[in-house]
């Protein structure tokens, strides 16, 4: 496609190397029709007959259709396509885990057969939860390896379905940091437990092994030094913090759930080290236990999860509470406010993409006034106050990317994944692809 170029200005410099966005919004028509779909009639969770197997990988051929062709179930043998065999390989861990270590059985507690689908759309660069499935991408692999390569991620994944149907923490501020956090945290136990470690011996990194060769990253986060995963000139540097005095106020990914979730992550590490022995007996047994409580409420805070886990702490209850006192989570902490999204005035339209499991933000403006025809022409015809009133139909879900538009001195608008209409897909594609 010959598109005439543009004024287009990335930020930071290193999204110029980053894989266009055409490919990713090319799945949000897919998205937005199933979810709709699902909307329409009620919400259930089919208990697994015994004829049905515990789980199911499918392959979407690079093409976006969810769930795609069953090619592998629970009892089958290895089939040689490496991406279907690691999710296979990770899913019967998974669930080997939460029943042993919690009597889990499977992510509603109540056996619900697994769905994963690999092979997501062409290079897409993410792995999500989006209320019925597990969603794994093969990455661009010229920054990330395929999602599956790291098998923490898939238990990460199936963390955010055990938090849905647990807590349901909202994914949003402190409380999506959290529901962030936990999923780290059994995506920590688990890999830990497949490597025999305990809490001391264990590395903390998540997502080590999904960027290719050359990116000078060591995993995607550290749940022992946030901020400190990668460094790198086409990735940049890790934006994670690790205590409250450092909690990042935006609007990007949801109000920063994966970069405040390092506080969380870092107050599960330092609490698995002190109490001792393996995370998952130790640590992963209270945060379970918090989880599974039935006090928590969809919008609670660091404070308000901090005191559930110190009250199940039981024989710990030192070593909990001054894991929180050391990341800064007191009983007084409180979400700040967002900051204002800058506005120059200038005659721009301006798209910023957040969220996604690696929680990083592009942004690519577009000044209108140098902008061809067909951006010109989006601009005029969209409606983002309608868009963003038609938005509220929409659940975010775990991981899933984040859309934020501004026109001119306009106020932005920011819309979920599913919630883009054909129009804002391809001003978004226009505004943040890459210069080409
Ligand atoms: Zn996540």
């Amino acid at each position: 496609m010959d598109i005439p170029r543009v004024t287009c200005t990335f930020i930071p410099p290193w999204l110029l190397e980053r894989i266009g966005a055409a490919d990713a919004l090319a799945l949000d028509e897919q998205l937005r029709v199933r979810r709709t779909a699902r909307a329409a009639g009620p919400r259930t969770t089919a208990a697994r007959a015994v004829d049905v197997p515990a789980w199911t990988v499918h392959d979407a051929d690079n093409a976006t259709k969810l769930p795609g062709r069953p090619v592998r179930t629970a009892g089958q043998p290895a089939i040689g396509d490496v991406t279907v065999d690691e999710a296979a390989d990770g899913i019967e861990a998974t669930l080997l885990m939460f029943a042993e270590a919690f009597a889990r059985d499977s992510y509603d507690g109540a056996g619900a057969p697994v769905s994963i689908t690999v092979h997501y759309g062409k290079d897409y660069d993410n792995a999500f939860w989006d209320g019925a499935q597990l969603v794994f991408g093969d990455g661009d692999r010229t920054v990330f390896e395929r999602f599956t390569s790291s098998s923490d991620v898939l238990a990460h994944e199936f963390g955010h379905a055990v938090t849905e149907h647990t807590a349901a923490l909202a994914y949003r501020d402190q409380s999506g940091a959290l529901n962030e956090s936990i999923s780290d945290v059994f995506a920590a136990c688990f890999k830990q437990r497949l490597a025999g470690e305990t809490a001391t011996e264990g590395d903390w990194l998540i997502g080590e092994g999904i960027f290719v060769a050359g990116i000078n990253a060591r995993a995607l986060r550290d749940m022992a030094a946030p901020g400190t995963a990668y460094d790198d000139p086409t990735l940049g540097s890790d934006p994670q913090v690790g205590h409250m005095d450092d909690y990042i106020r935006t609007t990007d990914d949801n109000g920063g759930v994966h970069l405040n979730s390092g506080i969380p992550n870092r107050a599960f590490q330092l609490a698995a080290t002190a109490i001792g022995g393996t995370s998952l007996e130790g640590a992963g047994q209270i945060w379970y236990a918090a989880l599974t409580s039935g006090t928590l409420t969809p919008t609670a805070d660091f404070a308000a999860f901090a005191a559930v886990t110190v009250a199940a702490a039981g024989e710990h209850v030192d070593a909990v509470t001054s894991a929180w006192q050391q990341v800064g989570v007191t009983a007084d902490a409180t979400t700040p406010a967002p900051g204002p999204v800058e506005s120059g005035g200038e005659r721009v339209v301006r798209v910023r993409r957040s969220g996604g499991f690696a929680g990083r933000t592009e942004e690519g403006v577009v000044s209108l006034d140098a902008a061809d025809d067909g951006v010109r022409a989006i601009v005029e015809r969209i409606d983002l106050d309608a868009a963003a009133a038609g938005a509220a139909a929409y659940r975010q879900m775990p991981d899933m990317y984040l859309y934020t538009f501004q026109v001119a001195d306009g106020d932005p608008v920011t819309l979920p994944e599913q919630a883009l209409s054909g129009d804002l897909h391809e001003l978004a594609e226009l505004v943040l692809r890459r210069d080409r």
